[in-house]
């Protein structure tokens, strides 16, 4: 998704942070989501004040925005510290799963408390709306996961290298012979079914 950062061109846009409104000419980021009220596929974009979205779960989005906008923002110092202070692991990244609860999305088991397991982001339709957040499966399963095998085996390992910032050096060799190993089990797209519904999304973040 692509998010944005704009100067906010009328005053009627409600922050979906603080829910107050944006007035006009200030700094808005756009949170890019799916509309669901598209039959195409179509996005929208939800808007926040920069300093409600980089407080809420939006920091490294908020980030990665700034990086395309060349105008000035005020109070940048302020705004990069609670950045810094929100970001959170970038997707996907693999970590060491702190309970037993969330499912693989690839083979449907549990992932019991210990394993190393991979989290992309998903966006799931609740009943507060969209919501962001990680979706799991087992490293063993990893390019099983239609995200993953789109990315490509090389980026995929790539990118947890970098991002799986909780794993120590032993467990992100066993990360890099897992996710090898689920070459086997990889995405064809074949007997691809519709997203089930998210409602049950394990909110399991310690
Ligand atoms: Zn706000
Ligand atoms: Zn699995």
């Amino acid at each position: 998704m692509a998010h944005t950062i704009e100067v906010a061109k009328s005053g009627r846009a409600q922050c979906r942070g603080c829910r107050n409104k944006i007035e006009k000419n200030v700094l808005r980021f756009g949170e890019e989501v799916p509309n669901m009220f598209s039959e195409e596929g179509g996005t929208t974009f939800r808007w926040y004040h920069l300093e409600c979205a980089a407080k809420g779960k939006l920091a490294n989005e908020v980030r990665d925005a700034l990086k395309g906008w060349t105008g000035d923002v005020p109070n940048r110092e302020a705004l990069d510290k609670l950045i810094a202070e929100h970001l959170h692991a970038d997707y996907p990244y693999a970590e060491r799963a702190a309970n037993g609860r969330a499912k693989c999305r690839v083979c449907d088991a549990t992932i019991a408390k210990g394993d190393i397991r991979v989290a992309f982001e998903r966006v799931v339709e609740t009943q507060m709306g969209l919501q962001r957040g990680p979706g799991y499966m087992h490293s063993t399963c990893t390019l099983g996961y239609k995200d993953a095998a789109q990315l490509g085996k090389d980026a995929l390992q790539t990118a947890l290298k970098e991002h799986s910032i909780h794993l120590n050096d032993a467990d992100k060799g066993q990360l890099a012979k897992d996710v090898e190993a689920s070459e086997s089990k990889m995405w064809t797209g074949e007997g691809e079914e519709g997203e089930e519904g998210g409602e049950e999304e394990e909110g399991d973040d310690e």
